[in-house]
């Protein structure tokens, strides 16, 4: 019996196998894709309090080798469901029986929830047929296949702005698309951005179409206000528009809000007792790598009191 299974190894549920394990329990984490989640292919942080400067790869691997030298194990399934072990009369708790794609199953006296979010996509035709074709949601991963070549990058947020900074330093062009004139992203990046000179902001604009069959060739944007429509031509297209969470497996253990993020408070209680919360896949304001760590304390913490 584990003690506490924590579905999801990016900065939260690391975060959260680290608390475990110095509190004296065991933490399994189950692990769809990559270490690290989504933050692994960040070029840049630079606002995470003490550390000046990392990269998103680096900071992963700091995060796995803390967790892993205190004993925490990385397990790559999909966890796929959670339920409530029926439990004896002697045992005051319940335990919890968490299946993986896989077939392969776990029973664990609590759980932590810290799958975090996947990519959100524009919905366009051709999407998927062109993606790894041109269109890309990871500027780190796929940006060196661009060199010498015009881009445009979507999206608005932080990692719109540093994928654009990023890809401003291989690619001959970096058009910045972005569907308002206001960024969310931080004023520091888009100054930098702005004091490039190979960039060409596109306001107030939606990525309507994606042209070409073997791979990309055009996109065509639409302009908000006055409805004109424009084809840029571009080889690449990084979409940065933010992400969406995938909880939809754990509906009936942990209420999710109408987003479909997990409803939890700053607590990261979930209705049921013995399963937690963490992370940017939970109903909150604020999605950072300092409150998604802040999250794996608090669950790694609940969990571990709820044990005793
Ligand atoms: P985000 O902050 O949610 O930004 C998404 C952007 O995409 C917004 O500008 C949004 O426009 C736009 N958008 C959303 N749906 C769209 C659609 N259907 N069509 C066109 N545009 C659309 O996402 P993010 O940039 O991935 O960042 C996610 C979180 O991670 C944020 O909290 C961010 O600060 C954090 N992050 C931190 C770092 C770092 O610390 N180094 C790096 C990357 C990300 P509107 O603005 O109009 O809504």
């Amino acid at each position: 019996m584990i003690d506490v299974l924590i579905i999801g190894a990016g900065p939260a549920g690391l975060s959260a196998a680290i608390y475990v394990q110095r509190a004296g329990k065991h933490a399994v984490c189950l692990e769809a894709l990559t270490v690290g989640g989504q933050i692994v292919n960040t070029p840049e942080i630079a606002n995470y309090p003490g550390i000046k400067s990392t990269s998103g790869f680096a900071f992963s691997m700091g995060l796995y080798e803390q967790a892993t030298e205190l004993g925490a194990e990385i397990e790559y399934e999909k966890a796929v469901s959670v339920e409530k072990i029926e439990s004896s009369e002697e045992a005051d708790k319940e335990s919890f029986k968490v299946t993986a794609e896989s077939g392969k199953t776990y029973e664990a006296k609590t759980v932590i929830i810290a799958t975090g979010a996947k990519n959100r996509r524009l919905g366009l035709e051709k999407e998927d047929s062109l993606t790894g074709r041109g269109v890309s949601f990871c500027a780190t991963c796929d940006g060196a296949f661009f060199k010498g070549k015009d881009v445009a990058v979507n999206g608005g947020g932080n990692t719109a702005l540093e994928d654009a900074l990023f890809l401003t330093n291989y690619c001959n062009k970096v058009y910045i698309i972005h569907r308002r004139d206001e960024f969310r992203g931080e004023p520091k990046s888009l100054e930098l951005l702005k004091n490039k000179d190979n960039t060409e902001f596109v306001l107030n604009s939606t990525v309507t179409e994606l042209k070409g069959d073997k791979s990309l060739e055009a996109v065509v944007v639409k302009d908000k206000l006055t409805g004109e429509e424009r084809e840029i031509a571009v080889q690449g297209l990084f979409i940065a528009i933010g992400q969406e969470p995938d909880n939809k497996s754990f509906e009936d253990i942990a209420e999710l809000d109408a987003s479909g993020y997990v409803a939890a408070d700053e607590s990261c209680l979930t209705k049921t007792p013995g399963v937690f919360v963490a992370g940017d896949c939970r109903t909150k304001t604020v999605r950072q790598l300092t409150t998604a760590a802040s999250d794996g304390a608090v669950a790694a913490l609940a969990a571990c009191s709820y044990i005793g």
